[in-house]
């Protein structure tokens, strides 16, 4: 198997080591809900992302309550 020719000093391996550390998420405010959210990503509360309704929870909400209307004028009758 190939070998180092040379042993690594510990300076060397600090140097390369420098760029492994993790960063801090960018945090930034949602503009429709002002949630705070990290960037590039969908909007959890809302479900926003670049003024879009990606996740469509603003639909989904309301065919459940449209949903939850019939089921209680079936029970009613
Ligand atoms: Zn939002």
């Amino acid at each position: 198997m190939a070998e180092p020719k040379k042993r690594l000093t510990s300076a060397r391996s600090g140097a390369r080591r420098s760029h492994l550390a993790h960063k801090a998420k960018k945090l930034t405010e949602c503009p429709k809900c002002k949630a705070v959210v990290p960037s590039h990503q969908v909007c959890s509360k809302c479900g926003f992302y670049n003024g879009n309704d990606v996740m469509e929870l603003e639909k989904k909400e309301q065919a459940k309550a449209a949903r939850r209307k019939e089921e209680e004028e079936k029970t009613n009758e």
